[in-house]
């Protein structure tokens, strides 16, 4: 942000300049409004400054030239006044001088806070571009907020239609939707507004600022109500618009921000840090809901759980890193075999469980033993490995309860240990449950 100063103390001058320099600003200084006169009439567009400073010299006889130039030239660059002795008649001259905020000097601590915070806020202003959707059929006044927004850095892309706006809408990535009420075609703003709120995706809560040049209460309530995030009557007037425009999509990135925080925060709380698989806390959460799925389509439900065998063997010869190594592997390769949909879980030291949707327990058995040979080939960290794994599917006898499925994978896991290691066992009941059931939907005749 460029400053320019105008102070004929020197002190003040410096402690200014300082702050300013603190804050990254760059800073000008003149002492008279004859000086300041002088300097800003040979700035360019680009070398305009982006305020003014200035003590109450501003209006001695040069001062009120100064303004003058400031308000023509300047294009209304802001000037905050300080003053030694602020009262009614100097606020009332201030204010029809067109001087944006007067600050005593008085109070040294509260004048460099105002200062500070006043550029802190200007500085938030620059909403580093952005993506704008903008649908207005007047090419004039497409032509002017276009304009307007270019001057925030903003990508427009405009339509004058609500239908091509939704297509659009449909496939890119909008930070904004700025849209007029009346339009061409056969849909208006507020049916625009109603498809956007009721898509299905995070598009839906992308915001909208709505454009009109009838003011009317109802149509305003009406918007609101379709969830609009805010309102501009038209002809806008570009400060305003600036304004509006810049709270908007500054709020959306702070939710994008605070969602995604959230979202990362979810995962490290359900992941399991040395393997990446879910963790228990995570399992305890998607387990009734697969069972409930299950249940409700009626499709089935299988679940596996397996155990590395003589896994304190590797511990006590290879170290406890080499331990994590083999366990982080193992991780690895159990989620790289899984489809989408599968849960892989660590659910103890050397223990995993994966939860298998729509896999009865004839492809569990399948999957399990693909798993456990591939283990023994895997040699993670270099180490000879295998597993005893159990299987078993949701059946009527669990009552829909994770614990009781559990329990009977869980027992056929003991079995594979206690019959040597290294295998797979199916849970008895979850096989005669599928044999029962095919055997029912065989028609009678049919060959077995
Ligand atoms: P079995 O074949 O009967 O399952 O024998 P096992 O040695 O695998 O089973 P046991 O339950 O006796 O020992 C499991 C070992 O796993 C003991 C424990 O130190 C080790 N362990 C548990 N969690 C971790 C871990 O996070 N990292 C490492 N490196 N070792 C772990
Ligand atoms: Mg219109
Ligand atoms: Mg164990
Ligand atoms: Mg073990």
């Amino acid at each position: 942000m460029k400053v320019l100063i105008l102070e004929n103390s020197r002190i003040f001058q410096k402690m200014l300049q300082d702050l300013l320099i603190e804050l990254d600003c760059t800073v000008s200084c003149v002492r008279t409004g004859e000086e300041g006169l002088d300097l800003l009439v040979n700035t360019t567009e680009d070398t305009r400054y982006d305020l003014i400073i200035a003590s109450q010299h501003i209006f001695d006889k040069s001062g009120a030239q100064f303004i003058q130039h400031c308000k023509v030239s300047e294009r209304n660059t802001p000037i905050i006044l300080l003053t030694s002795e602020p009262n009614e008649t100097l606020m009332k001259n201030a204010h029809s001088a067109g001087i944006k905020e007067v600050f005593p000097k008085t109070n040294l601590t509260y004048l460099k806070s105002s200062i500070r915070y006043y550029i802190q806020g200007e500085n938030s202003f620059d909403i580093k571009g952005g993506r704008v959707l903008y649908v207005e059929d007047s090419a004039s006044v497409a032509h002017i907020v276009t304009k307007y927004l270019k001057k925030l850095n903003l990508e427009i892309t405009h339509f004058s239609t609500a239908e091509e706006a939704f297509h659009s809408f449909a496939d890119e990535e909008y930070d904004l939707v700025i849209t007029d009420v009346m339009l061409e075609g056969t849909m208006d703003g507020l049916s625009l507004v109603r498809m956007i709120r009721a898509q299905n995706s995070h598009h839906a809560r992308t915001p909208i600022l709505a454009m009109t040049g009838h003011d009317d209460l109802q149509l305003r309530i009406d918007l609101f109500h379709a969830g609009i995030n805010d309102y501009v009557t038209k002809p806008p007037i570009e400060e305003e618009l600036a304004t509006r425009v810049n709270n908007l999509i500054t709020n959306k990135r702070l939710a994008d921000k605070v969602r995604k925080q959230q979202r990362a925060l979810f995962t490290l709380a359900m992941t399991d840090k040395l393997t990446t698989c879910h963790n228990r806390h995570s399992l305890s959460e998607y387990a009734p809901k697969y069972i409930n799925d299950s249940v409700r389509y009626e499709y089935p439900l299988s679940i596996m759980i397996l155990d590395l065998d003589h896994f304190k063997h590797i511990n006590d010869e290879y170290g406890h890193t080499t331990g994590d190594n083999v366990l982080a592997e193992i991780g690895k390769l159990l989620m790289a075999t899984c489809r989408q949909g599968d849960v892989v879980a660590r659910i103890g030291g050397e223990e995993f469980l994966i939860l298998l949707p729509h896999c009865d327990i004839d492809n569990a058995m399948h999957k399990a033993e693909n798993i456990r040979s591939m283990i023994e080939l895997a040699k993670p960290a270099g180490l000879k490995m295998t597993a005893s794994i159990g299987v078993a599917s949701l059946i009527a006898q669990h009552h829909e309860d994770f614990d009781k499925l559990y329990k009977s994978a869980d027992n056929a896991v003991y079995y594979s240990k206690a019959n040597g290691r290294n295998q797979v066992t199916a849970d008895e009941e979850s096989i005669e449950a599928l044999e029962l059931q095919q055997t029912s939907s065989r028609q009678p005749g049919q060959a077995l």
